[in-house]
């Protein structure tokens, strides 16, 4: 059987597409459940969209997000970009000749034409067109040039294109892997530039000669690309070569079922990470946007992504971009991640929302001036851990804790129908039963159990006790529970904070 070979064909265009990482995802889990390779093309033909750096973004981002490939474009660890493989270059600028040769043979063989038609021509054949409401085309002019009189033109230098001679009768059939047969009347295909005035192909020519060269299999991309794959079957017949397998996938939509843009919002996959989410969560909601397991399952670690993929699963319909799922399997995964680890990712966005900064090994709380260090920090992380969604969000949910003093409004302390009189003494309550704890007592089990005494001999319930000492300790109105914040806080604090709040009522 022929080897799959898969690729992930990006343009340099600036950032990296959610749409774009999931075909890289797909590709990437199709080959390697297929025992296949993965490859990395760089398609740079479009010179007016290059963007400088986007090509060492690009690798370093799929490298970050754990897509492994076996050839292409890559960066040394200096960050250099190499290539390897034996099918190169990757980079389609650095092929120029090779398509200018299978553009030669395409003309010499009858099967594309030069085409030296000026803009103004062409603008007013599509106005025309246009104004009679017919689609758009070339109507093959250049078509019926002799030899000589293209001789005479190309001595003259006179600007041209090639186009593909496309047949005007006859249809285009194609088996697509995910939306099926797929029939396209040749009269209603444009006999499509292949070649540029400026002597570079064409995306349609550089995507057929470079699969076809590259011996990839499969074809798997955005459905946006749907309608060129019937201009890419008549080269694939011109140049006699078998075309690959296709697969297309469906497009990404707001909840709005508008196209998911830049213009709406993020869709860069550098984005999603700034914003602290996790590239192994990115990865697993990508790979359900399109693709069902069909079970109940939602978490895939990439291994198990590898072993259940599979094209079939693919699914025709736009896949809406729901960012409270996104959240949702983040969370999942910041629960699952080592408390270390995520710790260390929560420390540059505690830095950078000013709460604390670094001081050689150690940690500073920029409030107070107390010194704190590393074990304290993941004290803290361990306590909203429950409750994260991306890590960006951290510096907010904990800033409680690092704060010197709270600012709340004093009827939050209230729990119900209370009057401010019981709350307060509550708090008295339990501020002295804690005066008298030891420090080493300090525990949140230790502390459950001492406060549920309070409020048994004093037939209270346990709202009555429990919410204000949160208030009291957090400002906030919804926060973890207040023993384990108290056990991070320690007996100093927390008294201050309850004597605070007594004061406040
Ligand atoms: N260069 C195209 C892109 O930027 C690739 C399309 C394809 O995979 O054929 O999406």
């Amino acid at each position: 059987m022929k080897k799959i070979r898969t690729r992930f064909a990006p343009s340099p265009t600036g950032y990296l597409h959610v749409g774009s990482l999931r075909t890289a995802l797909y590709c990437y889990l199709f080959a390697k459940h297929n025992e296949g390779d993965f490859v990395l093309r760089i398609e740079d033909t479009d010179r007016a969209r290059y963007v400088e750096g986007s090509i060492e973004n690009l690798v370093k981002i799929l490298d970050f997000m754990g897509l492994e490939y076996n050839e292409g474009v890559s960066a040394d660890n200096d960050g250099k970009i190499v290539q390897k493989g034996n099918f190169g270059p990757y980079m389609q600028s650095e092929r120029l000749e090779i398509y200018k040769k299978y553009v030669d043979e395409l003309i010499e063989n009858g099967f594309a034409y030069y085409c030296f038609c000026s803009k103004g021509r062409l603008d007013e054949m599509r106005k025309n067109q246009q104004l009679q409401k017919q689609a758009p085309m070339y109507d093959g002019k250049c078509q019926n040039l002799s030899k000589e009189e293209i001789q005479k033109l190309l001595d003259k230098k006179t600007p041209y294109v090639v186009r593909l001679k496309v047949p005007k009768e006859g249809f285009v059939e194609f088996k697509d892997l995910v939306y099926g047969k797929i029939r396209i009347e040749n009269k209603t295909i444009d006999d499509q530039v292949i070649m540029k005035s400026d002597g570079f192909p064409t995306y349609h020519l550089a995507n057929v000669v470079d699969d076809h060269l590259m011996e990839i299999s499969h074809v798997i991309r955005g459905e946006e690309w749907l309608p060129s794959t019937p201009k890419h079957i008549l080269l694939y017949k011109a140049f006699g070569w078998e075309a690959p397998e296709f697969a297309h996938l469906p497009l990404l939509l707001n909840s709005d079922k508008s196209k998911l843009s830049k213009r709406q919002g993020d869709v860069a996959v550098e984005d999603f990470l700034k914003l602290g989410y996790l590239p192994e969560a990115l990865l697993n909601f990508v790979l359900l946007l399109g693709w069902n397991p069909k079970t109940e399952e939602e978490i895939f670690s990439l291994d198990e992504m590898i072993k259940r993929f599979d094209l079939s699963g693919v699914n025709k319909a736009g896949s809406i971009f729901n960012t409270e799922k996104l959240d949702w399997i983040n969370g999942m995964y910041i629960r699952k991640m080592d408390l270390d680890e995520l710790t260390k990712l929560c420390v540059p966005f505690l830095i950078e929302a000013k709460l604390i900064e670094q001081i050689d090994e150690k940690y500073k709380i920029k409030n107070s001036g107390e010194i704190i260090d590393f074990e304290y920090i993941k004290k803290v992380i361990a306590l909203e851990r429950e409750r994260m969604k991306k890590i960006s969000e951290i510096g907010e949910s904990v800033k409680f804790i690092f704060s010197d003093e709270l600012d709340y409004e004093k009827e939050l302390l209230i729990w119900k129908k209370m009057t401010v009189e019981d709350v307060k003494n509550n708090l008295q309550l339990v501020f002295e039963e804690l005066k008298n704890l030891d420090e080493n007592n300090f525990q949140s089990d230790k502390l459950l159990e001492i406060l549920n005494n309070l409020v048994e001999k004093n037939e209270l319930k346990r709202g009555e006790v429990f919410w204000p000492l949160r208030v009291a300790l957090t400002g906030l109105k919804g926060s973890p529970g207040p023993f384990e914040i108290a056990e991070v806080l320690g007996k100093a604090k927390v008294l201050k904070r309850i004597e605070f709040a007594i004061e406040k009522l």
